[in-house]
């Protein structure tokens, strides 16, 4: 069914960057869907768009869950069930990776809450998210004696703390080497599957799109080229 839809939308940065020209598409609950194009072809554009960190300048975004991302609360309320994974993971590096899990839930807290001590319920759900990564033996680790691949891994965990339905992921691999690229994508699709979770991400990487996704949408010169599964694409060697 239809989790999220993006109606006649369109990103046109200042000075006149056309980054994406106006598009209609729907991204449906549980699939795994992935962005695949060359650098500058508009990619995080259009992910950064599904939750409003770009701002459409043309067009909406509409939740089937809160409607049409046209108010601050609108907004709110889906951010609140949509998790971001990044490239650079953004996490605090001197803190442990338990301390980035309930951090990111925090964030989704009121700032009276944050002053309290953590409670149980929430320790327990961030050691269960390192769990499901793989790295509730690493719980106590700070960061940065981490591997690139375990910070990503940390960097899942705290979006699943987040308990969303969506989870965009903003070129999640670009930094790792092929096989520990080829883990962080594994565990992505196995969450995506497991926990109906819809999740968007980009790659600029045709095999592991091919691989993993459920849905393949091609981004060239600010539009979509192509929009298939993934048997429907012919590789070229
Ligand atoms: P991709 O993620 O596929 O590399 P982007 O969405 O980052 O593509 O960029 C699409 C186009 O928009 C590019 O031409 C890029 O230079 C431009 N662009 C991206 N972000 C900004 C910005 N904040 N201001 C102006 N232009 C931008
Ligand atoms: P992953 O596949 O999760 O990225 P790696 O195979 O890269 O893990 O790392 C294997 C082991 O080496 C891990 O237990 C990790 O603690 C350690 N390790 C890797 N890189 C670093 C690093 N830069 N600093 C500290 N430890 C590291």
């Amino acid at each position: 069914s239809m989790m999220l839809r993006i109606e006649d939308m369109g990103v046109t940065y200042p000075r006149n960057v056309l980054a994406l020209r106006p598009t209609t598409v729907d991204f449906h609950r549980g699939e795994f869907t992935v962005l695949l194009g060359l650098s500058g072809a508009g990619k995080s554009t259009l992910l950064r768009s599904l939750n409003h960190l770009v701002l459409p300048t043309a067009g909406s975004v509409i939740s089937a869950e809160f409607g049409p991302l046209n108010s601050r609360r609108t907004v709110r309320q889906h951010r609140s069930r949509t998790a971001m994974v990044f490239q650079h993971h953004q996490l605090i590096e001197r803190h442990t990776a338990l301390q980035n899990v309930l951090t990111g839930r925090l964030a989704y807290h009121n700032t009276l809450r944050s002053l309290l001590p953590f409670p149980r319920q929430d320790l327990e759900l961030a050691l269960h998210c390192l769990e499901r990564v793989g790295l509730a033996d690493k719980a106590l680790t700070r960061v940065d004696q981490l591997s690139g691949g375990q910070q990503q891994r940390v960097g899942i965990a705290r979006a699943l703390a987040q308990q969303p339905s969506m989870i965009l992921a903003d070129e999640p691999v670009a930094s790792l080497d092929p096989a520990t690229s080829e883990k962080v994508l594994g565990l992505l699709r196995d969450i995506c599957r497991e926990d109906g979770i819809t999740t968007v991400i980009s790659l600029h990487q045709l095999e592991y799109a091919q691989r993993f996704a459920d849905r393949i949408i091609g981004l060239a010169n600010a539009q979509i080229v192509f929009d298939a599964a993934p048997e429907e694409l012919q590789p070229h060697h």
